[in-house]
């Protein structure tokens, strides 16, 4: 299991929740000596291109800071793609998210679309046809929704009043059919102390290691997640490691 970071991701580049300071150093507290950590290279706009629209790429451009770090971010998707096509499963510690990134536009603290970026460089470099997109943040990915309408790209975002019952949903849509690689959107804004005050650290354990179980049999355990949501410093660490421990 490979950690994607850079360290400009502590840099707080916006006024937003997933921008805020401390948020990164609460997870790497967790994280660091445990795993092992690589860094990424921006996502070139050949890469950005694929999935946004000139005119959105532009309108993030007018904020160099946060260009960087978004262009990083997006970066960070696309090595922990890259590692899960070589057999290497990883988790891309980035921020800003991405899932409520569309074409031509973004929400909810999202600018560019990495998990779409990634995919979609797997997919013209003919690396990857089918794909499968699970997205256990709190929110629904309508940017990531949008991107992949209509492919070969499958997005699925579970939403059920139960822990138990949101972990059957994943079960089950794990089980239906054969995919090049498994992508989760990571989000842990659903933890029981965080805005959803659904999962429990257990949980976040229960189903990595049923991502993890399940990509061996219906994508030849190619897998990699991107952080999203998840926003109560004090116990994104420990739910982002429990998630972890259970994907590797
Ligand atoms: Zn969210």
């Amino acid at each position: 299991m490979k950690i994607i970071f850079h360290s400009k991701f502590k840099d707080v580049y916006a006024s937003d929740p997933a921008a805020k300071a401390g948020r990164m150093e609460a997870i790497l507290k967790e994280l660091e000596g445990k795993y092992d950590f690589v860094e990424p290279e921006p996502a070139t706009q050949q890469d950005l291109k694929r999935v946004h629209s000139q005119r959105h790429i532009d309108s993030i451009r007018k904020n160099p800071h946060l260009y960087e770090i978004a262009c990083l971010s997006a970066g960070g998707a696309i090595l922990a793609s890259e590692l899960a096509m070589k057999g290497q499963p990883s988790f891309a510690l980035i921020r800003p998210p991405g899932h409520h990134a569309s074409y031509d536009s973004s929400w909810g603290f999202c600018f560019f679309n990495n998990i779409a970026v990634a995919l979609a460089k797997l997919k013209a470099e003919n690396k990857i046809k089918k794909a499968l997109i699970l997205d256990i943040d709190l929110h629904f990915g309508d940017g990531t929704a949008n991107i992949f309408a209509g492919t070969e790209i499958r997005y699925f975002h579970p939403e059920a009043d139960k822990s138990e019952e949101f972990i059957e949903l994943i079960e089950s849509v794990l089980q239906k059919e054969i995919y090049d690689v498994l992508a989760v959107s990571a989000g842990f804004d659903r933890g029981v102390e965080d805005w959803g005050g659904q999962l429990s650290s257990e949980d976040y354990f229960t189903i990595g290691r049923l991502i993890k179980q399940s990509a061996e049999k219906i994508c030849q355990g190619r897998r990699f997640a991107v952080l999203e949501g998840g926003y109560n410093h004090k116990v994104l660490g420990k739910n982002v490691k429990a998630f972890i421990d259970g994907l590797s």
